[in-house]
């Protein structure tokens, strides 16, 4: 799998606005917000999408989970919520080939997507 931007921040090569991170994940904030709050959780555990997650433990996505759920309490988001989205493939327009969730928050958010 090509080394991707995500790679970068989780070792540390390229500067992000980290906002929370454990032992199984990084949660920084997005680059282009699409809302008050946009943050990106990213498991330490190296894979391309969630079709990619049946090649791993179950525990892997558990611990993503968490992290966003931890994230979002870090941010005080629990109060008003949140949305968690994880864009899969061309369709869903994911761009970065390195498994994701954004956090997306601080407003109410339009349903369904466009
Ligand atoms: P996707 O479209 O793959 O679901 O989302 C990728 C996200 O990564 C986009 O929202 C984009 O703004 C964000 N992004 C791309 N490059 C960088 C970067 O260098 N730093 C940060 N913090 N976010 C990035």
């Amino acid at each position: 799998m090509e080394e991707t931007i995500f790679d970068k921040i989780i070792a540390g090569d390229t500067q992000a606005d980290i906002v929370f991170q454990n032992d199984h994940v990084v949660a920084f904030r997005d680059i282009n917000p699409q809302a008050p709050v946009h943050v990106l959780v990213v498991p330490r555990t190296r894979m391309k999408s969630i079709a990619e997650s049946t090649s791993h433990s179950p525990e892997v996505m558990g611990h993503i989970i968490h992290g966003i759920a931890e994230t979002a309490r870090t941010l005080e988001l629990e109060e008003n919520g949140y949305r968690v989205v994880f864009n899969t493939g061309r369709d869903a327009m994911q761009t970065v080939p390195y498994i994701h969730a954004h956090i997306l928050a601080g407003r109410k958010l339009g349903w369904p997507p466009g």
